[in-house]
């Protein structure tokens, strides 16, 4: 057991991700016996990590304490909220509790790693309150964002109430009229709210988010001026609200829809399923029947918007998607702005569409797009409607977090009362103080493929290594019994075109047939570790020294007197 202050019992507020970067959000909260998680994201790997398809959080501390272990709560179905649960739930199988929207977007990545069966989901709705364990209540609570269902969560523990915003804005005219829950949360407030954790992704922007319903005017603008053209509209599948309005627009303008991409297809299957999306089955086509369809009467939905180079809308700014093709009577609309990262992909795509003879339409030029997250003027009103004794600013990089804290200490809040976190750290909360804690171990794992494990800092450093310089492959050929080389070839990949440097290649056959002559063959013919060794070390010099760099070296040999003697 761990010591514990023995004046007041502590809330234990554990970060394995989410701050000090933007993705895979995951907290845990531990009282007494019980530890509950609230999200378990993903993020995307950066230009580090070659072969990296995902980074998931380091869950080694939940594991260590299992057993304590109650459930997971979902704020909502971004990725870099759910998209870590099936790497974490196959060693972590413990209840998750979500909106239907929210489990309708986990469902088809559960689908995929064969989970379906052993996970339990627990459906909830706004105003739902679980318990779990004997220390933890938790109430949902509506708020608006980029994708539906998406909750804040109101933590009732026995020291006081945890009030988490998750992702958020204060969207007074939604698309589907389910306004942000300011009643409920002002009630909380003024019930007394011991600790918020609140998002800062838009901390440094002034005044308000705009309304999603802001997207569908320029949107219905862009329609009409378009009305003999055919229009793409790429977008985020899991925006269901934003789908939703250019369906309505289709509708009014008399087009067809057709949706591509896979992800979008999955989303408007299950969103449609649960009413999250409505729209009358005819007005949808499918994407290999659109020959048919007169540019005028038609409606592309397309995954695509953050320029992904495997996505629908790149394949189709390159020309290599046969089920659509792109020219002079096309209007293709961005409807999401590039993130961090993403710009260059997202930029090579709208000049390929201008090559095509496309007209392309992105945020820059018209309001097609607006964020889904809370301005300066909204996280002020969510300050001062819950009026925490405590706050830690979560979801962002460390600037986001510092600014988010300044906006407190202005809005009357002690600096003391504040705690700016780190991934790994512990937050020790008790009724009337908030510190750090003794850190507990935290990071991240690299997943590719199908993410059977970890993939190591070894393997990663290899990657980085080859797509850099290159690999040059030795094979040899050595009678054991005579010592005699009996074949060489040595061939390079990503190093240097071999046809312009075949001088460089027959040198380095020399440097091998040369270290094969300093070498006591017979002795080495175990594992030929010696002599692998020195080829390795005499060619990577002679490398070097011809053309400056230094690629990955892998010589193998065979025994040809082991081959004749079979
Ligand atoms: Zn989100
Ligand atoms: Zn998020």
């Amino acid at each position: 057991m761990q010591k514990q202050n023995n004046t007041e019992p502590a809330l234990k507020v554990i970060f394995l991700g989410g701050v000090g970067e933007i993705g895979k959000n995951m907290t845990a909260l531990e009282y007494g016996d019980d530890i509950i998680v609230v999200d378990c994201g993903v993020c995307f790997p950066n230009g580090d990590m070659p072969g990296i398809d995902l980074v998931i959080p380091d869950t080694a501390y939940l594991l260590a304490n299992r057993e304590r272990v109650r459930g997971i709560v979902l704020t909502h179905g971004h990725e870099d909220h759910i998209g870590a649960l099936p790497y974490v739930l196959k060693d972590l199988n413990v209840p998750v509790y979500g909106t239907r929207l929210t489990l309708a977007l986990l469902e088809p990545k559960l689908k995929e790693h064969k989970m379906t069966d052993s996970v339990k989901l627990n459906s909830v709705k706004p105003k739902s309150v679980i318990s779990l364990g004997a220390n933890f209540r938790v109430e949902f609570v509506n708020v608006s964002h980029s994708v539906a269902g998406s909750c804040a969560l109101a933590i009732t523990t026995p020291i006081g109430v945890v009030f988490h915003t998750g992702d958020f804005k204060v969207d007074f005219t939604p698309i589907d009229g389910n306004v942000i829950d300011l009643q409920r949360i002002a009630e909380l407030g003024n019930r007394g709210v011991l600790l918020l954790m609140a998002e800062s992704t838009n901390v440094e922007r002034r005044g308000s988010s705009m309304s999603e319903a802001t997207v569908g005017n320029s949107l219905n603008a862009i329609f009409a001026d378009n009305i003999d053209r055919r229009i793409f509209v790429a977008t985020f599948s899991s925006n269901v609200h934003r789908l939703q309005q250019i369906m309505d627009l289709a509708v009014k303008y008399k087009r067809k829809v057709a949706f591509s991409g896979r992800s979008m297809l999955n989303v408007v299957e299950v969103a449609s399923k649960i009413g999250e999306l409505k729209y009358d089955r005819d007005l949808v086509v499918e994407v290999e029947k659109i020959g048919k369809i007169e540019d005028k009467n038609l409606v592309i939905i397309t995954t695509g918007s953050q320029g992904e180079p495997m996505s629908a809308l790149t394949r189709m700014a390159s020309d290599e998607f046969n089920k659509v093709k792109l020219g002079f009577n096309d209007t293709v609309v961005i409807s999401a702005s590039p993130i961090p990262g993403n710009e260059r992909m997202v930029y090579n795509v709208i000049n390929n569409l201008y090559r095509l003879g496309t007209k392309v339409i992105y945020e820059s030029l018209a309001e097609v797009h607006v964020s889904g997250h809370a301005c300066q003027d909204e996280l002020s009103l969510i300050h001062s409607l819950i009026k925490p004794k405590f706050f830690i600013p979560v979801h962002g990089e460390y600037r986001h977090l510092k600014k988010h804290a300044e906006l407190a200490m202005r809005m009357g809040m002690q600096s003391s009362n504040i705690v700016i976190c780190d991934i790994g750290n512990c937050v020790s909360v008790t009724k009337k103080q908030i510190k750090l804690a003794d850190n507990v171990t935290a990071g991240h794992l690299l997943i590719d493929g199908l993410g059977v494990g970890d993939v190591g800092s070894v393997v990663l450093r290899d990657r980085k290594h080859l797509s850099e310089d290159g690999l040059v492959v030795v094979a040899l050929g050595i009678n054991a019994l005579s010592g005699a080389m009996t074949g060489l070839e040595v061939a390079s990949r990503g190093f240097i075109y071999t046809k312009e440097s075949e001088n460089l290649m027959d040198g380095a056959k020399d440097v091998v047939t040369r270290a094969l002559e300093r070498c006591d063959v017979k002795a080495d013919s175990g594992d030929w570790g010696a002599l692998k060794n020195l080829v390795r070390k005499e060619l990577k010099n002679f490398l070097f020294k011809k053309t400056r760099r230094n690629p990955m070296i892998l010589t193998m040999v065979s025994d040809t007197a082991d081959a004749i003697a079979k």
